[in-house]
């Protein structure tokens, strides 16, 4: 069953008081649509002399992605459910909050003869990840293709044997894997940038070994889980490439003949990646520490005139206390005092020292005073226009030295998937055993584990990770950046997931 029906609405924009009609440039654009519906003609305006941003009508819009919207005249907003997504927009200015998170625009959102006018950013760029439309604009012709992606993650067969049962997931193309079975009776399986189809993976019957299995989709990833039967004694995750395929193989303990008391619940069982042990199995002994910024780079500034480089070298060393102290680990800083590093230099340092774990430091901003709390952040392509953003301020970072070094770009991609494409899932489980550290501590925001494209984690040949502890912007988190004990409480909650990470994949 979807969970959230799909139907057009449309909506007269009725406001009081008079629009002043201009007049502007006024084109016809052809939209093609390659799932059966018929092409359709809309009119697009150029609204600013001075740029090129088109803009559409708010109906035209929700027409093209089927989406549903409501008006509010009175907060001059518009709310619009597109796909799974909430996306709330707000006449002359430029931001869209998504599920809650702001984006920016590059253009205000306009309001022009009674008609809410959205630009075509907001069509091409924001929208489609949250879909399973993909949006092609030709200018020579003025024609937008709507192209349908369709689902990367299609079937799921079973197969039984007496020792084990099978369960195949093909995918469309080679995603990204996660498998954790921290809840007893349960496996869950996240893929990266999957797209499912919930309805077909929805098994409320049984397949040996297997009970139930359901899915979800959300606006990155889609995630399978399975419901195992009492008497699986081990859940082996496997992979094969051409074509791709997850398979998740259950495989028979025994039953005992008088029910020991663990049996009469639900139990763990050891989960196996083959993936990940096929590897030289990950030590802990070296962490990198790389205090974000430094010298002439300041990294973000606070309200009152704080630094984030002094606020990142203040929690490094704190941290570095703590990891020593409590782990009996080696911890080495990427920088000990204030100095220009590039971030390149970063990666390569902690690659001669062996570094088993890299964890970059920094502060978050943005131009919200009111936005707050924490982040994790793993490398991988960014996948939405705020991790886009959080990452283009970071790699600005190299922006302070003459030769030219990588700039976040397609060519980056390739660079990733060569060196962290091997750790991505330690990489990711790391993040998420430190947003939850931090989450236990802190009494911010947690604002999640998210994906980006960090140029200082790129190089790293280990498990890397990049913290985003709190926000300059925000006056408040800004003193508490500062305050020794939030920056202690921070440390604590970087050492707590380390020793967690270290349990989990050191010797
Ligand atoms: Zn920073």
């Amino acid at each position: 069953m979807m969970k959230y029906p799909i139907f057009i609405a449309v909506i007269a924009f009725i406001v009081a008081g008079n629009a002043v009609t201009q007049t502007h440039a006024q084109e016809t654009i052809t939209v093609v649509y390659d799932d059966g519906r018929r092409a359709d003609e809309i009119s697009a305006w150029r609204l600013d002399s001075e740029s090129e941003e088109l803009f559409f009508r708010a109906n035209d819009v929700a027409r093209i992605f089927k989406a549903t919207q409501f008006w509010n005249a009175s907060t001059r907003k518009v709310v619009r459910g597109i796909h799974r997504t909430r996306f709330t927009i707000t006449v002359d200015t430029r931001v869209v909050v998504i599920d809650g998170d702001p984006i920016m625009l590059r253009n205000d959102v306009r309001y022009d003869s009674g008609f809410v006018m959205i630009p075509m950013e907001f069509l091409l760029d924001i929208v489609p990840p949250y879909t399973l439309n993909l949006l092609n604009w030709d200018p020579n012709t003025n024609t937008l293709v709507v192209e349908k992606v369709g689902y990367n993650v299609t079937r799921l067969t079973f197969a039984t044997t007496a020792e084990r049962s099978t369960a195949t997931i093909d995918l469309g193309e080679p995603l990204l894997h996660h498998v954790d079975s921290s809840t007893p009776g349960l496996v869950r399986l996240k893929l990266y940038g999957g797209r499912i189809d919930t309805e077909a993976f929805e098994v409320s019957d049984a397949h040996g070994l297997f009970d139930k299995v359901r899915a979800e989709q959300t606006d990155r990833d889609a995630y399978v889980y399975f419901d195992i039967k009492r008497y699986t004694s081990r859940v082996v995750v496997e992979r094969e490439e051409s074509p791709p395929k997850i398979l998740v193989i259950l495989e028979k303990g025994e039953l005992p003949e008088i029910p020991e008391p663990e049996y009469a619940g639900k139990k763990r069982v050891e989960v196996v990646d083959r993936r990940s042990v096929e590897r030289k199995r990950l030590r802990i002994e070296t962490v990198v520490l790389d205090p974000g910024h430094g010298g002439k780079d300041h990294g973000k500034t606070g309200v009152t005139g704080v630094l984030e480089k002094d606020v990142n070298l203040d929690i490094a060393k704190k941290t570095r206390d703590v990891l020593i102290q409590e782990l009996g680990v080696q911890v080495v800083l990427t920088r000990e005092d204030d100095r220009l590093l590039s971030l390149t230099k970063r990666t390569e340092l902690a690659n001669q020292i062996e570094g088993d774990l890299f964890i970059s430091i920094h502060c978050n901003s943005w131009f919200s005073d009111e936005t707050g709390g924490f982040e994790a952040y793993f490398l991988s392509p960014a996948r939405t226009e705020w991790d886009r953003a959080v990452a283009m301020a970071e790699n600005a970072a190299d922006d302070f030295f003459d030769t030219a070094t990588d700039a976040a770009s397609d060519i980056d991609f390739i660079l990733w998937d060569i060196v962290q494409n091997e750790f991505i899932n330690e990489s990711s489980h790391f993040a998420e055993l430190l947003q939850k550290a931090m989450n236990e501590r802190l009494s911010i925001r947690n604002r999640g584990v998210k994906q980006a494209n960090f140029t200082v984690l790129q190089g790293a040949h280990m498990p890397a990770v990049l913290v985003e502890t709190a926000f300059l912007s925000n006056p408040e988190e800004e003193q508490l950046l500062v305050n020794e004990e939030f920056q202690t409480r921070v440390a604590e909650g970087i050492a707590d997931a380390v020793r967690k990470f270290k349990e989990r994949y050191g010797r």
